[in-house]
C-alpha cells in the first residue's frame, strides 16, 4: 500500500496477504502490532488468520482507509503499490480490485 490516490480507498491488499516481516523492521514497526512466527520472522496482527485484515488498517476497505503506521510499515508493504517503480501496472493489485491492468 502506497500513498496514491487509488490506495486510499483502497485497502485491499491489506485485508489480502500474510504481512511478514524480519526480525530487524521492528527498529520501527511497533512489536504490539505483529505476532511472532518464527525466531526470525513476524507478521502483522490480522494477517495470518482468515479472513486476514492488518491491525494497522483503519477505515473501510473499498471506501477509505488509512495505514495507521503508514510512515514505519513493513517493507513488503512499500514494495507492494499500484504501479512498479518502471511505470508498469502491477497486475496483483489489479487482480485484487477486480480490475483489468491498463495496458502498458
Ligand atoms: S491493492 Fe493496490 S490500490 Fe489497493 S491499497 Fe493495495 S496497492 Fe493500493
Ligand atoms: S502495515 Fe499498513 S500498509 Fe502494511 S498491510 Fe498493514 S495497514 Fe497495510
Amino acid at each position: 500500500m502506497n500513498a496514491g490516490n487509488s490506495c486510499l480507498t483502497c485497502g485491499a491488499c491489506c485485508a489480502h496477504f500474510r504481512i511478514v516481516l524480519h526480525r530487524e523492521e521492528l527498529l520501527h514497526v511497533p512489536l504490539k502490532l505483529t505476532n511472532q512466527l518464527n525466531e526470525q520472522s513476524f507478521c502483522m496482527k490480522g494477517t495470518d488468520v482468515y479472513p486476514p485484515r492488518c491491525i494497522a488498517l483503519e477505515g473501510e476497505v473499498g471506501q477509505g482507509v488509512r495505514c495507521i503506521i503508514y510512515a514505519d510499515r513493513p517493507q513488503v508493504c512499500r514494495e507492494f503499490n499500484e504501479y512498479e517503480l518502471d511505470g508498469s501496472p502491477n497486475p496483483s493489485c489489479f487482480k485484487l480490485r477486480g480490475m483489468v491492468p491498463p495496458p502498458h
